[in-house]
């Protein structure tokens, strides 16, 4: 909960993991250099802040593959515009603009505490990161009273509830000014923006500051069983295979294979873009790993580790709610409190965009858990026709590896509030320790 509340946006999740694994001795191959590299030695690697891939070197060449879990840092959430500021004339009010990031119900987003945070980069170049502050200020988005709604909303579709061009947060509140002039809100916000961080109103244009749900983590229930946060899609899945990690290190372990923890940014909006998992950031880092390990860095050798991998996408999973069975399967739905489930395929339709696991590794990875405890259910999203999503997976697949579907169960998912249980979180870090350290890469095709 500790990590949640302080792991807000994939920065903060780089910055917070990069944390604990430097601290365990884990070395950052571009900022310590290439150390001396043996089994057992612990590196990771950050691109542009935004992604990060750590993992555990093998006794086996790496030529043999790796063993990787795959996950995503970024969540939902609700971007400010290019140019977000504003005063409202007839309300004197100063508002923010937004543009939504990831697929969200936008009614859930109303009515409960924001903060503001991310990174400004400023006319000189400088950059900045705001919003971890203890006193940071807190934002809203007023939604319209029940008095007054049946009009204006009460005949509109769920889907349509709140718009996009709705999601405006208040910023500020001030007298009201001349007509046709600019709102005076306007100027007092600017003025606190450039006395508190020295920014001012172009540094906005290049900024990435965001809106994320300001409550912190708690447990629910009356026995505590379970974990109410924003943000678990997908970053427990990138703490629990961290966890993983340290914990092998730790204990000193030295696997056999190598071993990686590739946690990708941009998967909600379909893993674009530099830092998503469509980058060739991963192929970087096993060239890297090549030639600190002494093997040669050619293309053939790249191509040889990367078909000798296999990869666990771990990526959270619609549970079972009980108010709304019917959309699931129950045979092949995900049970909060029932561990980690085993996904072989995901995509909509007929299986439209799926990454489908072969019957062979299923098999593997089945084997593993049940020789080694792990509690695992298999689960579809939904029902056939119901919907669906997808994860990393199918990025990874294209890179020819084995690739197979991991999640803990979430309900809520990609509400300001998920929830998630416990038994599941502890059993997702077992289950990725087991598949990083145990795993033989018997099934992959060979080459
Ligand atoms: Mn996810
Ligand atoms: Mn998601």
């Amino acid at each position: 909960m500790a990590f949640l509340n302080r792991a807000r946006t994939e920065k903060e999740c780089v910055e917070y993991l990069r944390g604990m694994l430097v601290e365990t001795g884990f070395i950052d191959l571009e900022r310590d250099g290439l150390a001396e590299c043996g089994p057992g030695t612990g590196f990771l690697m950050v691109n542009r802040d935004r992604e990060l891939i750590a993992g555990i070197a093998g006794t086996s060449s790496l030529l043999d593959g790796v063993n990787m879990v795959a996950t995503h840092m970024d969540s939902p959430r609700l971007d400010l515009k290019p140019v977000p500021l504003d005063g409202d004339g007839d309300t004197g009010l100063g508002i923010l603009r937004t543009h939504y990031y990831g697929g969200i119900k936008k009614y859930h987003w109303v009515n409960i505490p924001l903060s503001l945070r991310g990174r400004v980069t400023r006319a000189d170049g400088g950059t900045l990161d705001i919003g971890r502050e203890e006193d940071a200020p807190v934002f809203v988005i007023p939604d319209l009273l029940p008095h007054l709604a049946g009009k204006k909303q009460y005949g509109r579709k769920l889907s349509e509830g709140i718009e996009g061009e709705e999601l405006v947060a208040l910023a500020a509140s001030g007298p009201l000014g001349e007509e046709g002039e600019r709102q005076p809100v306007v100027e007092d916000i600017l003025s606190y923006l450039n006395s508190r961080y020295g920014i001012t109103e172009e540094d906005l244009t290049s900024s990435e500051l965001c809106l994320v749900p300001e409550p912190p983590a708690r447990e629910i229930g009356l026995d505590r069983g379970l974990i109410g946060s924003y943000g678990q899609d997908n970053r427990i899945s990138c703490f629990c295979a961290t966890m993983a990690l340290l914990s092998m290190m730790e204990e000193k372990v030295r696997p056999k294979r190598w071993t990686l923890v590739a946690n990708f940014d941009r998967e909600e909006v379909g893993s674009e873009g530099n830092t998503g998992a469509r980058s060739q950031f991963l192929e970087l880092c096993i060239y890297r790993l090549l030639c600190w390990s002494g093997e040669q860095d050619r293309r053939r050798d790249l191509m040889r580790t990367l078909t000798n991998s296999a990869c666990i996408s771990a990526d959270v999973k619609s549970g079972l709610n009980p108010t709304y069975k019917g959309v699931q399967d129950i045979n092949n739905s995900a049970r909060l409190g029932g561990g980690i489930t085993i996904t072989k395929y995901t995509g909509r339709g007929g299986k439209a965009g799926a990454s489908d696991a072969s019957a062979e590794f299923v098999g593997a990875i089945r084997k593993l858990y049940n020789e080694n405890d792990v509690l695992w259910h298999m689960q579809e999203t939904g029902k056939v026709d119901a919907g669906g999503g997808g994860t990393v997976a199918k990025f990874l697949a294209s890179r020819n590896m084995d690739v197979l579907d991991n999640g803990i169960p979430l309900l809520s998912m990609h509400s300001p509030f998920e929830v998630s249980s416990k038994v599941d979180i502890y059993m997702g870090k077992k289950a990725f320790r087991t598949f990083l350290e145990g795993y033989s890469g018997q099934n992959t095709g060979r080459s």
